[in-house]
């Protein structure tokens, strides 16, 4: 009832049933819940009906009240390393299989997370804050925007139920779309329980229904073979994406192997930041006290969550070791081949590669991040640049642009930018075709807006006092982050001064 003429209800995963899924329902919120958002390019995108889900029975169906018709939502488990700790038992404690939707080619899920607790939930509600739910539904669609890979968003529900965490604070409900949910974790699960036949099939149908390229054949070593391409793919996935992530200045903060999609999706929004000033070593998770998880360690910590992924597929390798160290060691260069091209890009240089391009970045960086420059206004001030000028002359340019990100009563600042624009002229892309082509072009890769904290935390206590009108605006300026004219002045303005004492931390 909820869909297109186009779409239909499948039961492709769900069919997997034991050991994998448990059948569980949603537990209905004791009070009515209201729809606060409802993503409707992304609804009609997978062949369901925004009318429909908007009315009550789709309300029913999006806060958990009412299971989709002729479907049964199901839970899967998996385990993890969480902060380098292995935990042998998690699940989606809160999270429900609730739809799977096929409109031709295209095959999705539909999840509802925060409809009640499930046989993972290790004695916690399974509930989610309206907070949170805020910052997750967001940032999906946000990091969507960017062109970052992404599970998807779509729809936000409220109620007036209570959760308790630090505070006493209210439920919420999103749907989220995706391909799949499979994480790292659900490999793990299955390896360090020793069901390895049970590991075999999950990886058979996974890598069959999203990976039609690779053929697994019919013998042992065509799977085996088959299973290794598949590994490469995953590993080339991570590295883009986290690339990706550092070419936005953003940080996951919870990179568990519970949080790392097999589709190399971003996955799980908790404590997750976008850079106002640069850090390198940026933290954005209050409980991250070693930096686990910072800035500058994302890509390690992508790669050693790589490792625990190989581990827990080894056993159905014999003889592998060589070739998964061989692979493992592929991440690097498929991580630093785009982290130039993406940095490169975003200076506007001409070559994407190479010493010189790579020297430009670190030197960038470092220059960023010595003087705490706006991640995304340094990036964004740089059209109003011109590669054909002198540096004095682009220094003149500079300051008139909206984003300016310098400080110039500070000396040391404006020699040191002095220095920087004489090393980026150096390697700037001077052939360019026209200048305001080029200017069009970087104005595409550099938002003027990204989801900040402070922007986050305004919308987050304004809906909590009943008001959604602040998350209608940011939704409404996340889908389109590099057309400066349409966006409000305070969404990419420097952030105020307060910004930097929030605090942000696992609870959610
Ligand atoms: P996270 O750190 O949010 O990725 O969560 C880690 C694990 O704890 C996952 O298995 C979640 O499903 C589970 N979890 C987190 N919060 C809750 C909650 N409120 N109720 C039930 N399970 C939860
Ligand atoms: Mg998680």
């Amino acid at each position: 009832m909820f869909h297109n003429h186009d779409s239909i209800l499948v039961q492709e995963y769900a069919s997997l049933g034991a050991p994998y899924l448990a059948e569980v329902p949603a537990t209905p919120l004791r009070t009515e819940a209201g729809l606060v958002h409802l993503n409707k390019t992304l609804t009609n995108e997978i062949g369901l009906n925004a009318e429909q889900l908007a009315s009550s029975p789709g309300i029913d169906f999006l806060s958990g009240n009412a299971p989709f018709p002729d479907y049964k939502s199901r839970a899967s488990v998996y385990c993890g390393h969480q902060f380098g700790v292995f935990v042998p038992q998690l699940g989606d404690g809160r999270a429900l299989l609730v739809a799977e939707v096929r409109k031709g080619k295209q095959y999705r899920q539909l999840q509802l997370k925060g409809a009640g607790p499930t046989p993972y939930s290790r004695h916690a509600d399974g509930r989610a804050v309206l907070r949170s739910s805020i910052r997750e539904y967001l940032a999906s669609e946000a990091m969507h925007a960017l062109g970052i890979p992404t599970t998807r968003a779509l729809s936000l529900t409220a109620s007036a139920d209570p959760v308790f965490r630090e505070t006493t604070e209210t439920a919420a409900v999103v749907c989220r779309v995706s391909e799949s949910f499979m994480r790292f974790g659900h490999v793990e699960f299955f390896c360090y329980t020793n069901q390895l036949d049970a590991l075999r099939n999950l990886l058979t149908w996974h890598i069959e229904q999203h990976h039609p390229e690779i053929d697994l054949g019919e013998t042992e070593a065509s799977f085996h073979k088959g299973l290794l391409q598949w590994l490469g793919v995953v590993i080339e996935r991570t590295a883009k994406m986290v690339a990706q992530w550092q070419a936005v200045g953003f940080c996951h903060g919870v990179m568990n192997t519970d949080n790392m999609s097999l589709l190399g999706l971003t996955i799980d929004y908790g404590p997750y930041g976008f850079i106002d000033g640069f850090d390198i070593d940026h933290i954005c998770n209050h409980s991250d006290h070693q930096g686990r998880y910072s800035y500058r360690n994302q890509p390690r910590i992508a790669h050693w969550n790589l490792y625990a992924l190989a581990q827990a597929l080894s056993p159905l390798i014999p003889d592998s070791k060589e070739t998964l160290q061989n692979l493992l060691d592929g991440f690097a260069d498929a991580f630093h081949a785009e982290h130039s091209a993406l940095f490169a890009q975003k200076l506007g240089l001409a070559k994407t590669q190479g010493d010189a391009v790579d020297g430009l970045i670190e030197t960038t960086l470092k220059f960023m991040h010595e003087h705490t420059l706006d991640f995304t206004r340094f990036f964004r001030s740089l059209s109003a640049l011109d590669p054909q000028i002198s540096a004095a002359e682009n220094f003149a340019l500079w300051q008139r642009s909206d984003f300016f990100p310098l400080a110039l009563g500070n000396e040391q600042q404006v020699t040191n930018a002095h220095a920087w624009l004489a090393q980026w002229l150096a390697m700037s892309n001077k052939a360019s075709e026209n200048a305001e082509e080029w200017r069009t072009r970087l104005d595409h890769i550099n938002p003027a807006f990204v989801l900040r904290n402070h922007l986050l935390q305004h919308a987050i206590e304004q809906a909590q006092k009943g008001e959604f009108s602040e998350v209608n605006r940011l939704f409404t300026a996340l889908s389109d982050p590099y057309n400066a004219a349409q966006l409000p002045a305070e969404y990419t303005a420097q952030p105020p001064d307060w910004a930097k004492s929030l605090v942000l931390s696992c609870s959610s």
